[in-house]
């Protein structure tokens, strides 16, 4: 790729004439220049005072900003805590534009950032008013990270030890990852701190299989000075213990606890993990950073806070195929307290374009691959699996303890597919009282329904549907009981090699459109009457069409929905 100079000259001269008309002095870097890279070092005065700047700009400018670093201007909030990065602009990636030039962001923003250094303000119309924490400058190995708990360490205890609890396949001399699981004081008899009952499934693996690692923390007065290895010769100064690396699985692991302004104005607690690797036949061990990031719920909670009325509830989804496996993803990373998943089958090699996970899970029952999905997902849910066929029950004992983990739910999802299972499944939900959603996938992925169905006696039921379904029909008339066929691509499913039932030839992504209509249905459900919360729909049942059936050809989704205020006059039992 040509440097911006070579291909924009005309830009490139009038950025250095605009800074000769400013009577500022810039000098070019040759050795950068020979690179393609330009870096000008840029003279000015201000308020009668020089200062100085260098400047190097990228690739593609002017359509990314150049970046600024300087020596000179006084230290404060528009000047970064290592290196002297200069911050010119409120969001420099929002609000930069192509047609600004250096001279002009110096005499617009630099001579800003000089006066709002040496006299800070907190008027907004001068001021972005942000923070830039410490911790987000330092630098870090790539590709490895460590959660730690979102608490203060309390006042009389400097350092300590602490536990950091990793999977069994995490490589501590490369890439160090896990979460703290345990905190003491001074004292090793003094714990602080110990990882909840809320959060589960931390790590995704199973607990007994999780490793731990002991560690040591210091506590700083305030950020550290120093970017890099400086680092630790800080921590080894509040703690001079820490001089001798402390080795297990050759390495040493040290944490660095501090006070940073995280939101403007507003101090919260930072970590930052030292990493020592024991070298053989070398003195001196190899020295990285781990960048540290704050485990906290209420973190998660607040990017979907309109879920919020899920906590507590427990939803069953029987049926985890192409239909159901997505469903479970997407309504597992919600604030749910438990999910049932209910499934006889195992992955094969043929489902992987239309299910969730890989090549590496075949053979494995889908209950156990999502489960492991999930709770990776999302750590705060409880997710129980039975690897068993619904409809094909018999008294035994892990059957009764499947139905036991059913019939408590708060809602029930049929994503079976299966037209006997669904009338079951359907039929038993309203028995016991619980709200149900059904959801089948046309073939061809050509379209779907999904559908509510309510447990109050009165309520239009799935076997209703399937009445009012057949009043397409000519020869019925019943106007007030008709709902759409969704379209479906004509002929006989297609048998596949390896698959024991007729399946179809259809897309994921096709099929994706309609589960997430039974999400936006289900989370609706439970939301149902909680102030603030994900409105409800005004629909029961939606008949959604993906591809128009006689063209054969993809259209825009098509959805024709439906609410019905009582039962269908042909459909009786369940009403009984
Ligand atoms: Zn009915």
């Amino acid at each position: 790729m040509e440097p911006w100079f070579i291909r924009y000259p005309k830009r490139y001269r009038r950025e250095k004439s605009e800074l000769r008309d400013a009577g500022f002095q810039a000098r070019e870097a040759l050795l950068a220049k020979e690179a393609g890279i330009i870096q000008l070092h840029v003279d000015f005065f201000h308020k009668g005072k020089p200062y100085s700047v260098v400047v190097e700009y990228p690739t593609f400018y002017p359509y990314m900003p150049f970046q600024m670093v300087s020596k000179d201007i006084p230290k404060g909030r528009h000047l970064g805590e290592y290196g002297g990065a200069v911050c010119f602009l409120e969001d420099v990636h929002q609000n930069w534009e192509p047609h600004y030039t250096l001279a002009h962001i110096i005499d617009t923003q630099v001579r800003g950032v000089i006066d709002r250094n040496l006299e800070p303000s907190d008027d907004p119309t001068k001021e972005g008013l942000y923070a830039s924490p410490a911790s987000g400058h330092i630098r870090y190995r790539d590709n490895c990270g460590i959660l730690v708990p979102n608490f203060s360490i309390p006042e009389g205890h400097r350092y300590g030890h602490a536990t950091l609890s990793h999977g069994p396949h995490v490589n501590l001399k490369k890439t160090p990852s896990g979460h703290i699981s345990k905190v003491t004081g001074t004292s090793k008899q003094d714990v602080l701190y110990t990882v909840g009952d809320d959060l589960p499934n931390l790590a995704g693996v199973d607990p007994m299989q999780l490793k731990n690692q002991g560690v040591r923390w210091v506590r700083l007065d305030r950020p550290p000075a120093a970017a890099d290895d400086g680092i630790l010769d800080e921590a080894i100064r509040a703690w001079p213990e820490l001089e001798k690396p402390n080795y297990r699985n050759g390495v040493d692991i040290t944490a660095i606890i501090f006070q940073e302004e995280s939101t403007y104005k507003c101090k919260q607690v930072a970590w930052v993990f030292v990493v020592r690797e024991k070298q053989l036949g070398v003195t001196e061990p190899l020295y990285f950073n781990v960048r540290a990031d704050i485990l906290d719920p209420q973190i998660v909670i607040a990017r979907t806070s309109r879920t919020k009325p899920l906590t507590g509830k427990k939803v069953v989804l029987i049926g985890c195929g192409a239909l159901g496996s997505t469903i479970g993803f997407q309504l597992g990373r919600m604030n749910l307290n438990h999910l049932v998943l209910i499934d006889g089958d195992h992955l094969k090699y043929g489902n992987l374009p239309r299910w969730i996970a890989g090549a590496s899970a075949t053979g494995r029952d889908k209950v156990s691959v999502l489960r492991e999905l999930i709770t990776d997902a999302n750590p705060m849910i409880n997710v129980t699996t039975h690897p068993l066929k619904f409809g094909d029950i018999n008294q035994r004992e892990p059957e009764q303890e499947m139905l036991n983990d059913v019939f408590d739910a708060d809602l029930i999802i049929d994503a079976t597919a299966e037209f006997a299972a669904s009338h079951l499944i359907t039929l038993l939900a309203k028995e016991h009282a619980i709200p149900c959603i059904h959801v089948s996938a046309t073939n061809g992925g050509f379209g779907g329904i999904v559908g509510r169905y309510m447990p109050e006696p009165e309520a239009f039921c799935w076997s209703c549907m399937q009445e009012a379904l057949y009043q397409e029909r000519p020869e019925f008339q019943d106007d007030d009981y008709r709902i759409r066929l969704p379209a479906t691509e004509p002929g006989e499913p297609t048998e596949v090699r390896g698959c024991f039932h007729p399946t179809f030839i259809g897309t994921g992504f096709d099929l994706d459109a309609i589960s997430m209509q039974a999400v936006r249905l289900a989370v609706a459900t439970l939301c149902r009457g909680a102030e603030g919360a994900y409105p409800d729909l005004d629909w029961d049942i939606a008949v959604i069409d993906l591809w128009d059936e006689d063209k054969s050809i993809p259209i825009d989704p098509k959805m024709t929905t439906y609410r019905f205020a009582g039962a269908h006059r042909l459909c009786r039992k369940p009403h009984e």
